[in-house]
């Protein structure tokens, strides 16, 4: 469905009662703003259907079941969702067949899906040269050096590129794609001479899908020693840099399913990964990890874990992504692996299982940085203090006063130094919290609840009360909450309807019509927000302070009075962060 379709229903919704679609149905009674009747879904003696024409939705109490102008049509009429559609439309007289996109917006998507249809075509060629006589061989150095099997050969459409200046130029010439669109997807690139070269050459070639699987660009080995090694697509309107996970359109289910992810340098590595049976592995392309890559996992991924080289360029590297990964809800661990392996090398030779039991000695990144520091700065005073000031510059980027003390506490006690000097190094301040007047709402669910509420009908503040759906305690809320963001970011825009007919799971569907239902005594004005952020602000306090209390038995049975102490100066200070949120609360 496009914005042209979402408009459209809009339209329709805003000429149609459904108290008179739901009346012709069930006979409805007026009961202060809503109307109720006996529910067509289920048997019942009272009246358990309501219907809220302010709200355009109905939902019935009895057995739960609610939705708007379509689902009712659908569900008690049989109807398809073109067919209530069609229905309503004529009844309402709005035309349906779909608006023109304008003018730009129609280049826009022409433009993308050409250069979809080129690459699609261009994938089709290198594919079909790694299986001819010219890509012999490529297709043996994948098969026998790399190990990859037909099967996995296929699901990545691995192809080759041909060591010649024009072999796709030429293809794309037969097939009458026009020059300037093959330069505008990457492929070809004019020669000073005139005329057209191809971009890879001698190369084995990786498309590069999105999660739709439309291909977005290639990336390019050299099939031999020449530089450089891997060469990808420049940017171009459907490849952009920086944000791309390499083989995300085949991993990203597992990956969404498990809540981990591992994160590997290159497609090799991915690809050896997936042909093992580890299907939640992403890669990003090309270069680096980036803080867009990173947004675009949050929410999804619990639990990062590196797969870098274990050398030291690939210890460095786990050092200079770790401050991605604050702030970002993701626990990030890294994996060493051993001297002289990738994540390739050692799959191929100690396999799944050898991989699964690797993961029992995974560490937090943050930890390791830690441990790193300060095993590199030894004893010495003055290295020690250089050390921290350079922990410290990672840390202000920690955005969360909270999150941001407790790794203060972590230095300090690492470095054997008091922790008001690393305060007062960092330059923090205590946290403030504004005054507020109202009532903390007490029971758990009625909280996440509300906090659904809030982010169906104060979208603007989505991205802050999105953050608070990792610290949902009912599991059933977890996934209605990330569907409505999930949602929301697609379409940059939250309208009840359109909604309600993008989310699939009909029991999601109820749920949310429910909490819109009870939703009715809930202010949604900033007051409600700030309280609700408060509450979940408050339960992760409480939460970090039954983690420290478990952590302190534990430590007092095992006898290491040090650490013992650090904890309970943490816990102390969590304790002192709580009342202050209480008091300035009530
Ligand atoms: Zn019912």
């Amino acid at each position: 469905m496009d914005a042209d379709f979402d408009n459209k229903i809009q339209e329709i919704v805003s000429r149609v009662n459904i108290f008179d679609v739901v009346s012709d149905v069930v006979h409805l009674k007026k009961s202060g703003a809503n109307f109720f009747g006996l529910c067509p879904f289920h048997a019942e003696k009272s009246p358990s259907f309501s219907v809220s024409p302010d709200k355009g939705l109905f939902y019935c109490f009895g057995c739960g079941t609610g939705g708007n102008i379509f689902t009712f049509l659908m569900k008690a009429k049989g109807m398809t969702f073109q067919d209530a559609l069609e229905h309503l439309a004529k009844k309402t007289g709005v035309d349906l067949p779909k608006r023109r996109l304008t003018k730009d917006g129609a280049k826009k998507k022409e433009l993308k899906t050409q250069i979809y249809e080129i690459n699609a075509l261009a994938a089709g060629y290198f594919q079909t040269i790694i299986n001819s006589p010219e890509g012999k061989t490529a297709l043996n150095y994948i098969r026998n050096e790399r190990g990859l099997n037909r099967e996995t050969i296929d699901l990545f459409k691995i192809g080759y590129a041909p060591d010649k200046w024009n072999g796709l130029a030429n293809f794309f010439a037969g097939k009458g794609i026009s020059n300037e669109w093959a330069e505008k997807a990457g492929l070809i690139a004019p020669r000073q001479s005139g005329g057209y070269y191809d971009v890879f050459r001698k190369r084995i070639i990786f498309p590069i899908q999105d999660i739709d699987g439309n291909i977005t660009g290639f990336g390019g080995r050299i099939l031999g020693n020449e530089e450089p090694k891997y060469l990808n697509t420049q940017e171009t309107p459907v490849f952009v840099k920086g944000r791309t996970f390499y083989g995300m359109n085949i991993t990203w289910p597992e990956v969404r399913r498990t809540g981990d992810v591992f994160i590997v340098e290159g497609y090799f590595d991915l690809i050896a990964l997936v042909q093992s049976g580890i299907n939640n592995v992403l890669a990003p392309l090309g270069t680096a990890l980036t803080a867009n890559h990173i947004n675009s996992i949050k929410g999804y991924v619990k639990r990062a874990y590196m797969l870098f080289d274990s050398d030291n360029a690939g210890m460095r590297a786990s050092e200079r992504v770790l401050p991605l990964f604050f702030d970002s809800g993701i626990d990030a661990c890294i994996v060493k692996l051993p001297q002289g392996d990738d994540p390739d090398t050692f799959v191929k030779r100690e396999g799944a299982s050898g991989f699964a039991e690797k993961l029992k000695n995974t560490q937090l990144l943050w930890e390791f940085y830690l441990n790193n520091m300060v095993s590199r700065s030894g004893p010495h005073p003055w290295k020690k203090s250089g050390a921290i000031d350079e922990i410290l510059r990672l840390l202000s980027k920690v955005s969360h006063p909270v999150t941001r003390s407790i790794y203060v506490k972590e230095v300090a006690e690492k470095f054997g130094v008091k922790e008001q000097a690393v305060l007062h190094r960092l330059g923090t301040r205590e946290i403030t919290v504004k005054e507020d007047a109202s009532v903390f709402l007490t029971s758990q669910n009625k909280n996440e609840k509300t906090l659904i509420y809030l982010m169906l009908t104060c979208p603007e503040e989505m991205l802050s009360l999105r953050n608070y759906i990792k610290d949902f305690e009912s599991a059933e809320l977890i996934p209605i909450a990330e569907a409505i963001f999930e949602i929301y970011v697609k379409e940059k825009a939250m309208d009840i309807d359109s909604l309600l007919g993008k989310i699939q799971d009909e029991k999601i569907r109820n749920i949310v019509v429910k909490i819109i239902f009870e939703g009715e005594q809930i202010d949604n004005s900033k007051t409600s927000i700030q309280s609700i952020t408060r509450f979940f602000e408050l339960k992760r306090i409480k939460d970090e302070e039954k983690r420290l209390t478990l952590e302190l038995s534990r430590k007092q049975q095992t006898g290491n009075e040090d650490e013992w102490k650090g904890l309970l100066v943490m816990k102390h200070n969590l304790v002192k962060k709580k009342k202050e949120l209480l008091k300035k609360a009530v």
